[in-house]
C-alpha cells in the first residue's frame, strides 16, 4: 500500500537532491573541519558554502546563521541567551500556542523565578496585540512568538510586533520552525533579533536546526567547549546535515520564488470537500492568514485518534489535535488557547501538506474520509449527548 503523507508538519521527506548532496560527506569526504590538514580543512570550505545558502533563504548575513542540533535547541538557546545577557531583567513575554520547545523552556525559567506572561489568542488563533503592549515593563528581557504556528498554521504578525518592539529596545525571539521554507521570510526588512529554523521541517534531515543571531545582539552560547561556529556553538559540526540543510534552504527559496498558489489550491481543495461532505466539520483558525500547506479540521463529536488510525489503515498519515497519554486524551493546548468547544479539540485532524503532495493523493483522502466519520459517529459508544457530557468531564479535569 502507498503512503499517502499528509503530516509534514511533524516531519518531511528528505529531498533527493539532499540526500545526493550529503552523500560524499559519508563516505570519502569525512574530514573534521577543525583540521590543520587539506584533508579536514577542505570541509571548512563546504560548511561555509552551506551557511551563505542558509543565509540567502531568510535575508540574513552568513555570520549570523549559527548551527544548532534542531529547533527545540535554537529556541533554548535564544531564551537562555537573553535571558543571560540581561541579567537584571526577569520577565519574558511568550504566547499561549508555542511549541513545547519554548513552553516547556519558559516553565523551567518560571521554576528559577523568571515572570513569565502568555499572551492570549482569539478565536482563530490570531494573537491579542494589546495584551502584548499591556505586558511589556521595564523588566522585560525578551519577547519569543512563533511565526506560524505548528497545528493551524495561523501566521502572527511579526513585522508589527517587531516595529513594536524595537521600538522599546526589547529582544525579539521568532520561532519559525514552521514557517522556513513555506513562506518568504526577509531578515533584512523584519525587525527581529533571533530566530529558530529547524532543518527536517524543510525537507533536510532531522538533527539539525538553525539560530540566526542578528548582528549587534548579545550573544551567550548555551553549548560551552570548543570554538566551533566561531564560539557560538560547541560540538564537531554535523558536516552531512549541514550541507543538506544548504540545499534543502537553496531548493526552498527557488520554490518560494515560484510561488506555493499550487500547494495552497491543494490543501483547499481537501478542505472544501471535508466540510462539504462531513456535517459538522469546521477548520480551526484564521484561513486568511495562514501556511499555504496546513488546516486543522475538527470533526466534531469523533475522536481525533480514531480518525488517524481509520485513516492509517488506508496508509494516509495525518495527526490529531490531542494526544494520548496514559490512558487519558491531552486535548491541544492551542486550540484550547483558542476558546474551540472540547466536542470540537478531541475531533481535530490536521492535515499538513507539501510540494511532493499529488492531486490523486487528495481525491483518496476525500474519497476514503467521509465514511470514516459517518461509520465513526454511527457506532460511537457514546452518541452525541454522551460525548458532549464526556467531554465536560474532561474539561473540569484539565481545568
Ligand atoms: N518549534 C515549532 C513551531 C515546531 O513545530 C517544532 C517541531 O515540531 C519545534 C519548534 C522543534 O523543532 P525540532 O523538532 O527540530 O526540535
Amino acid at each position: 500500500m502507498k503512503t499517502i503523507y499528509l503530516d509534514n508538519n511533524a516531519t518531511t521527506q528528505v529531498a533527493p537532491e539532499v540526500v545526493e548532496a550529503m552523500l560524499p560527506y559519508f563516505t570519502e569526504l569525512y574530514g573534521n573541519a577543525s583540521s590543520m590538514h587539506t584533508f579536514g580543512g577542505q570541509i571548512h570550505g563546504r560548511i561555509e558554502v552551506a551557511r551563505a545558502q542558509v543565509a540567502e533563504l531568510i535575508g540574513a548575513e552568513p555570520d549570523e546563521i549559527i548551527f544548532t542540533g534542531c529547533g527545540s535547541e535554537s529556541d533554548n538557546t535564544a531564551l537562555m541567551s537573553a535571558v543571560e545577557c540581561n541579567p537584571a531583567k526577569r520577565h519574558v513575554i511568550t504566547t499561549r500556542v508555542e511549541h513545547s520547545a519554548i513552553l516547556n523552556f519558559c516553565k523551567h525559567l518560571a521554576g528559577k523565578g523568571y515572570r513569565v506572561t502568555y499572551l492570549p489568542v482569539d478565536t482563530l488563533g490570531r494573537l491579542n496585540m494589546d495584551a502584548l503592549l499591556e505586558s511589556i515593563d521595564d523588566q522585560t528581557a525578551v519577547v519569543s512568538i512563533m511565526c506560524a504556528n505548528n497545528e493551524t498554521g495561523v501566521i502572527f504578525p511579526i513585522e508589527e510586533i517587531g516595529k513594536m518592539l524595537r521600538a522599546r529596545g526589547i529582544l525579539f525571539h521568532v520561532d519559525a520552525v514552521q514557517a522556513a521554507g513555506k513562506i518568504p521570510i526577509n531578515l533584512k526588512e523584519l525587525p527581529v533579533d533571533m530566530i529558530s529554523l529547524s532543518g527536517h521541517k524543510l525537507h533536510a534531515p532531522k538533527g539539525i536546526g538553525v539560530l540566526y543571531v542578528r548582528k549587534g545582539t548579545r550573544f551567550c552560547p548555551y553549548l560551552i567547549g570548543g570554538h566551533q561556529e566561531r564560539g557560538r556553538r560547541a560540538g564537531t559540526e554535523n558536516v552531512a546535515s549541514i550541507i543538506g540543510l544548504g540545499k534543502a534552504c537553496e531548493m526552498a527559496k527557488k520554490e518560494i520564488a515560484w510561488g506555493t498558489a499550487p500547494l495552497a489550491a491543494l490543501r483547499d481543495k481537501l478542505e472544501a470537500a471535508l466540510l462539504k461532505s462531513c456535517p459538522d466539520a469546521v477548520v480551526n483558525g484564521d484561513r486568511e492568514n495562514r501556511l499555504p500547506n496546513t488546516t486543522s479540521i475538527s470533526f466534531e463529536y469523533v475522536e481525533g485518534e480514531a480518525i488517524l488510525l481509520r485513516l492509517n489503515e488506508y496508509g494516509i498519515c495525518a495527526s490529531s489535535g490531542s494526544a494520548c497519554t496514559s490512558g487519558s486524551l491531552q486535548p491541544s493546548h492551542v486550540l484550547r488557547a483558542m476558546g474551540i468547544p472540547y466536542t470540537a479539540v478531541h475531533g481535530s485532524v490536521r492535515f499538513s501538506l507539501s510540494s511532493y503532495n499529488r492531486q490523486s493523493e487528495i481525491d483518496r483522502v476525500i474519497e476514503v474520509l467521509p465514511p470514516i466519520i459517518k461509520e465513526l459517529r454511527s457506532y460511537s459508544p457514546f452518541g452525541r449527548d454522551k460525548f458532549e457530557q464526556y467531554c465536560r468531564i474532561d474539561a473540569a479535569r484539565a481545568d
